[in-house]
């Protein structure tokens, strides 16, 4: 029997609020109890957390590579550093996301990255090539398509089950039927890379989509009278993801959205690309160059090109962007992302019988601990 006890840690639970002098037991990566005391005996057993704080694992539904591997062109073999680059960032699950690019090219990125079997990945997030080549953003043209029943199936191949998020345009002569195969395959829609109107929008959310990808980003611009997809999402009880590194969202835009929408809606992403936690210089997201120059990425062109952030430092800047609470900036990479994958059970809360996935970190946001299954992964010691 594995045990593992966690003394004297401050938890983040998102409807009680923070918990101080807490302490938990895991038994076989379960979380068994959560105590209050001293500690659980054990000593050799047990790591005191000094009062920092504990909160379920980061959940990251978009990232296109990180610590210099990119998704769409590294071998299986490097996946490893990716992971390890996100664990010891707090993210315990990610979708490993891929973009547009030669249908086969996608299906094969899809296949390395499910054969790498690493510990944080959740699944995958296709995001393309099914978008509009208006509001492509860094999606490169020649390879954004007409959704068709045969391109799907060529890039899914026989991984539908780890399909967990399909990006797509409304607007697109076919989308319905393609609304109906990523629905077969039990993966969640978001409306992304989008110039669609906002009633065609609303037609989507009607059939049951309630999820926007990056909202504003790759997304036609909010006109009073023609609020398109930006409208649609302010005022829908659909989720939206944000990028918060403050680069593709002024921080007002931010604020706007946490004033606009309920707290359980919002899910941070880092968008993070293969130059996550490197240095400035030249990566490659696909067949695409990018130039990163203090934390921005760009393609040559100067589209921003996917990110550098990383889940703490978004949940720091919304924090700073929005005045809102610990507790509520942690939800929004925690207990929503899992909520809006239908994962909640699984992960993204912390309760008697939960999985153990969990993030230490003390009160600047500095990632102390990460454990998967009740196994410490990170550690950087309180
Ligand atoms: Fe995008």
């Amino acid at each position: 029997m594995a045990q593992l006890n966690l003394s004297n840690s401050k938890i983040i639970f998102p409807k009680k609020g923070i918990m101080e002098e807490k302490n938990v037991r895991i038994v076989d990566g379960t979380i068994s109890e959560i105590g209050d005391g001293s500690n659980f005996g054990n000593e050799d057993q047990t790591i005191d957390l000094n009062g920092c704080y504990l909160s379920p694992g980061f959940i990251d539904l978009q990232v296109n590579g990180a610590g210099g591997v990119d998704f769409l062109t590294c071998e299986v073999d490097d996946l490893e550093q990716a992971s390890e680059f996100l664990l010891a960032h707090g993210t315990t699950s990610f979708l490993g996301t891929i973009i547009t690019q030669p249908l086969k090219s996608m299906n094969a990125a899809v296949n390395r990255l499910l054969e790498g079997d690493v510990n944080n990945l959740l699944g995958i997030h296709l995001e393309g090539p099914f978008l509009s080549s208006i509001e492509r953003g860094t999606h490169n043209p020649d390879h954004v398509v007409e959704p068709d029943r045969d391109s799907f199936q060529t890039i899914i191949g026989d991984n539908g089950e780890d399909i967990r998020l399909f990006t797509f345009a409304p607007e697109l002569e076919k989308s319905k039927d393609l609304l109906r195969w990523v629905q077969s395959i039990q993966a969640l829609p978001s409306i992304g890379h989008s110039k669609a109107s906002y009633e065609e929008i609303q037609e989507f959310l009607d059939l049951g989509v309630y999820s926007f990808t990056h909202l504003f980003n790759g997304m036609k611009n909010f006109h009073h009278r023609n609020p398109g997809p930006v409208g649609a999402a302010l005022n829908s009880n659909a989720y939206v993801g944000i990028i918060a590194d403050g680069q593709h969202l002024h921080p007002a835009t931010v604020k706007l959205v946490e004033n606009t929408k309920d707290s359980e809606l919002i899910y941070l992403v880092t968008d993070a690309i293969a130059a996550a936690g490197m240095d400035e210089g030249r990566y490659v997201l696909g067949d695409q160059v990018i130039i990163v120059n203090d934390r921005l990425a760009r393609l040559e062109n100067g589209t921003i090109a996917g990110s550098t952030l990383t889940l703490e430092r978004a949940v720091g800047n919304y924090m700073e962007f929005t005045g809102a609470s610990l507790v509520d900036a942690v939800k929004t990479v925690t207990v929503n992302p899992a909520r809006l994958l239908g994962m909640k059970e699984e992960i993204g809360t912390m309760a008697i019988g939960s999985k153990a996935d969990l993030v230490v970190f003390d009160r600047n946001l500095e990632i102390k601990y990460t454990i998967i299954d009740g196994e410490v992964v990170y550690d950087g010691e309180c």
